[in-house]
């Protein structure tokens, strides 16, 4: 059985729109993936990064996924070393950045892997497009619906830049 997957992709270097659209393409591609709905673009200043960074470009991507949370993992990596990241962790512009903010209802706390991911209740950036594609979203640690961790000023923080919601369901 698949589980339902929310990725959010993000870029603050180069031709942004084009690596989101590059690295959706490319995450269609992964074997036993089925993207399902892609949310608006968005722009955000750059957050808990080292000096002057361009702003973010940021969608959430929802996806049918048919194995486990660490071969998504496996699957992210290569994509952002296809696309030419090699500063993982640094906290620097980055060509291409690949979270999964959610899988399913499960809960998982490696070294490897965070999910929910760690810091999705405190990235309006995040929170904004995967509310705009299934705004009834619950957290499954929290047992709350997202929506109730989003403070009014968190809409100031993130820009939308191209209103598209696509669905292929
Ligand atoms: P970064 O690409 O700089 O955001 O960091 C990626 C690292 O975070 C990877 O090497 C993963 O092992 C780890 N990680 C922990 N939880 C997650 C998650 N939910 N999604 C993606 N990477 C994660």
């Amino acid at each position: 059985m698949a589980d339902t997957v929310y990725i959010l992709s993000g870029s603050n270097l180069g031709d942004r729109e084009k690596n989101l659209e590059l690295a959706c393409e490319k995450l269609s591609a992964l074997p036993g993936v089925e993207v399902i709905a892609t949310s608006a673009l968005y722009l955000s200043k750059a957050q808990d990064m080292k000096g002057e960074n361009p702003d973010f470009m940021n969608q959430v991507i929802m996806l049918e996924f048919q194995y486990r949370p660490n071969e998504l993992l496996n699957g992210l990596e290569q994509i952002e070393t296809e696309m030419g990241r090699t500063d993982k962790g640094k906290l620097k512009p980055r060509i291409i950045d690949l979270d999964i903010l959610l899988f399913g209802d499960e809960i998982i706390d490696t070294k490897e892997l965070t999910i929910p991911h760690k810091q999705l209740l405190k990235r309006p950036f995040a929170m904004i497009p995967l509310l705009q594609i299934t705004p009834d979203i619950e957290h499954p640690v929290k047992k709350r619906a997202i929506a109730e961790f989003l403070k009014k000023s968190d809409e100031n923080k993130v820009e939308m830049y191209k209103d598209h919601v696509a669905r292929n369901i």
